[in-house]
C-alpha cells in the first residue's frame, strides 16, 4: 500500500483514477472520423502528438492556474499615471504561446492575409476542439486575432500594414508599438452599454482627423484589453463605421484607451473582460463609412464557429471525465459503467457528442470549400447560426449531467467540470445570444431564398433516407414560413440543427447517423439525457468509441 492510499483511520479505495496524460486526438474515435470524414485525415500523426501535448497533465494543472490567479487591471502606476494594463498568470501566456505557435490565431490565412487553402479550417477546428478541453479563456484573444482578418480585407492598406505581425507565430505579450513587436493580437469592442445585440445603438462617435479618425465614447464589454489593436464600430458622419483601434497612436504615444474595470465573471477567468472609455482615441478606419454592421459580418461568423467548436470540445471533455469515472467507480458491486441506467445515460450523452463532433467539422469544411463553392458558402451561412444554437445551448445542461455522473466529485474544483460548467454559458451568450441565432437564420432564409431552399433538400438528401429527416425538413420549412414563424423559430432551428448533424454524421459514420435520426430526429429524447431508447448493443458501442477501455 502506497503512504498516500493509507490513512490512520482508512484506507482509500474506489476511486478512479485522474484522467490526464491521455492523447486527446486518437482516444476520441468520433473526432478521428470527423477529422478523415472533412479533409484532414492526412494529418492524423500531427493531430495525435499535438493530442498528447495538450492532453498532458502538466496542461491540465497549468489550465488551474490560470484561472485560480485572475488577470489584474493595473490603471496607474504609483504617481498617478495612467497605465492601462492588465497583468495576467505565466500560465495564460504559456497557453498564448502555445495556441500561437500551433497557429490558432492565424493558420487560416495565408501571408497575404487571403483565405489558406483547405483543409485549414478543419485542421485548426480539430486542434481548437482538444484546446478547448483543456484551458478556454485564452482562446478569446486567439479567435478574435484569427476572424478579426475576415473584416479587415475590406480594407487593404491596414491589413497589408499588419498581416505579417498577425500571421507571425511568436506571442509578444509587451506592451509596446505594434511596429516594434514580434506578433500582435486583435480584439474588438462592439458591446456598448445601452446595446450589444442592437449594435446600431453605438453612441461612440468617430471625427476624422490627420491620418485616421477620433474616437469618443465607451464600450461595456472589451474583452482581452492586452490585444494590440481593436476592431470597433462608431458613428462617423456617414454612420455606424468599422475601426481599428490601436493601442499606441502613430507618434508612438499610448492611445487613449481608458479601462475603468474588469468583469467579475461566471466563467472565462483567465480571460480579461474590461469596461473601456475611448478618450480621443486614434483609429484607423476599416471599410466604408455607415457600412460598419457590413464590415463586422465576415469577423462574426468565424466566432461564432470557434463558439461552436469550444462548446463541442467542451462537451467531449466532460464525456471523458464521466465515462472514465464510472468504469472505475463500484457501486452496489457493479462498475457503475455497467449499471443499465448509467449505460443507457452515458451512451445518449455519448451520441449527443457523436452528433456535435461531426457537425462541427462539417461546419468548418463548408467554410474550407465556401471559396469555391456557391452551395457551401449558403449552408456555411445558414448552419453556423444554427449550429451554435443548438451545440452552445446544449454544452451547459450537457456539462451539469457529466458532473452529476461523477456524484460529489463532480461539484468540486480538483475535476475540470466545475470550470467546464461554468464557462459553457458564455458561448450562448456572447458573439449573438439564442434567439438572435434564431433570427439570423430566418434572415439567411428569406434573403437566400432559392439557395437555402437547395441547402435544406440538400441536408435531407444527404441523410439517405433515414428515419425523420423528411418530416424534420417538412417541418422546419412550415415553421419557419408560418406568419408566427418568429415565435416558434426556437424548435426549427433546433430541428435545422440536428437534421444537419445527421446529415453529418451519414458522411462520417453511417452506422452512428441512423442511431442519431432514431433517438433525435424520429422520436425525441425527453426533457434530460438518458432517455433515448437505445439497445444495448448499441450503447456499447456508443461507449467503446467514445473512450478506448
Ligand atoms: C464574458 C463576456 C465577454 C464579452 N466580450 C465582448 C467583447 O470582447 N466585445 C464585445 O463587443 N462584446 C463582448 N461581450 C458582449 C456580448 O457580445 C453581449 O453581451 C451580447 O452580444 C448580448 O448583448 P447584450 O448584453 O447587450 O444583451 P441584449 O442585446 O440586450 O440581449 C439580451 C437578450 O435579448 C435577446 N434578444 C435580443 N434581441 C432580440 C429580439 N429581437 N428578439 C428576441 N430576443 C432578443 C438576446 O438573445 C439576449 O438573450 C462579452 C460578453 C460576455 C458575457
Amino acid at each position: 500500500m502506497t503512504v498516500q492510499a493509507r490513512f490512520d483511520t482508512h484506507d482509500i479505495f474506489n476511486q478512479s483514477p485522474p484522467y490526464e496524460d491521455v492523447d486527446l486526438f486518437a482516444s476520441d474515435r468520433p473526432l478521428r472520423d470527423a477529422a478523415e470524414a472533412n479533409g484532414a485525415g492526412a494529418e492524423a500523426k500531427a493531430l495525435s502528438e499535438f493530442g498528447r501535448h495538450w492532453g498532458a497533465a502538466a496542461m491540465f494543472d497549468a489550465a488551474r492556474l490560470a484561472n485560480e490567479n485572475t488577470p489584474k487591471l493595473k490603471t496607474f502606476d504609483t504617481r498617478g499615471f495612467r497605465r492601462d494594463v492588465v497583468e495576467f498568470h505565466p500560465a495564460y501566456h504559456g497557453f498564448m504561446a502555445e495556441s500561437m505557435r500551433a497557429g490558432l490565431h492565424a493558420s487560416t490565412w495565408a501571408s497575404d492575409g487571403t483565405r489558406a487553402p483547405a483543409p485549414s479550417e478543419v485542421a485548426r477546428a480539430v486542434r481548437y476542439f482538444m484546446i478547448a478541453q483543456v484551458e478556454n479563456g485564452h482562446m478569446c484573444p486567439i479567435t478574435m486575432t484569427r476572424a478579426c482578418v475576415g473584416a479587415l480585407a475590406v480594407e487593404p492598406s491596414v491589413l497589408q500594414k499588419l498581416i505579417g505581425k498577425i500571421t507571425s507565430r511568436t506571442y509578444d505579450p509587451s506592451f509596446r508599438p505594434w511596429w516594434e513587436k514580434d506578433s500582435i493580437t486583435l480584439g474588438m469592442g462592439m458591446t456598448e452599454k445601452q446595446g450589444g445585440t442592437d449594435v446600431r445603438a453605438n453612441t461612440t462617435t468617430a471625427m476624422p482627423a490627420s491620418d485616421g479618425y477620433t474616437l469618443t465614447g465607451h464600450k461595456w464589454f472589451m474583452s482581452a484589453p492586452m490585444c494590440d489593436a481593436f476592431l470597433v464600430l462608431a458613428q462617423a458622419p456617414g454612420g455606424l463605421t468599422c475601426f481599428l483601434l490601436p493601442r499606441f497612436g502613430p507618434d508612438g504615444s499610448v492611445n487613449g484607451v481608458h479601462f475603468q474595470r474588469l468583469k467579475d465573471k461566471l466563467g472565462n477567468r483567465s480571460n480579461a473582460s474590461s469596461e473601456v472609455e475611448f478618450a480621443q482615441a486614434f483609429a484607423w478606419r476599416v471599410g466604408e463609412e455607415g457600412r460598419g454592421v457590413r464590415t463586422i459580418i465576415e469577423m462574426v461568423q468565424l466566432t461564432r464557429v470557434d463558439c461552436v467548436i469550444s462548446s463541442a470540445g467542451m462537451m467531449r471533455m466532460a464525456l471523458a471525465h464521466a465515462l472514465h469515472h464510472a468504469r472505475h467507480r463500484t457501486v452496489f458491486q457493479k462498475h457503475l459503467s455497467d449499471q443499465p441506467m448509467m449505460r443507457n445515460l452515458l451512451a445518449d450523452m455519448a451520441l449527443e457528442v457523436e452528433g456535435a463532433t461531426a457537425l462541427t467539422m462539417r461546419l468548418c469544411r463548408s467554410f474550407d470549400e465556401a471559396r469555391s463553392d456557391p452551395t457551401e458558402a449558403a449552408r456555411a451561412r445558414l448552419l453556423t447560426p444554427a449550429v451554435k444554437y443548438w451545440i452552445c445551448k446544449t454544452a451547459p445542461a450537457f456539462i451539469y449531467e457529466a458532473m452529476e455522473c461523477l456524484g460529489g466529485n463532480g461539484y468540486v474544483e480538483e475535476t475540470p467540470i466545475a470550470r467546464l460548467y461554468r464557462e459553457a454559458p458564455v458561448n450562448a451568450i456572447w458573439e449573438g445570444s439564442g434567439n438572435v441565432m434564431c433570427l439570423d437564420v430566418l434572415r439567411a432564409l428569406s434573403r437566400e431564398g432559392e439557395a437555402a431552399r437547395t441547402v435544406l433538400q440538400d441536408l435531407v438528401r444527404g441523410c439517405g433516407g433515414l428515419a425523420g429527416a423528411k418530416d424534420a425538413a417538412g417541418s422546419i420549412a412550415r415553421t419557419l414560413s408560418a406568419p408566427d414563424g418568429e415565435a416558434r423559430a426556437r424548435t426549427a432551428v433546433e430541428k435545422l440543427a440536428m437534421l444537419a448533424a445527421t446529415a453529418a454524421l451519414t458522411e462520417s459514420v453511417p452506422v452512428i447517423a441512423e442511431c442519431f435520426a432514431r433517438a433525435r430526429l424520429a422520436s425525441p429524447r425527453g426533457g434530460t439525457f438518458g432517455t433515448s431508447d437505445l439497445p444495448q448493443s448499441e450503447a456499447v458501442e456508443l461507449l467503446n468509441r467514445a473512450l478506448p477501455q
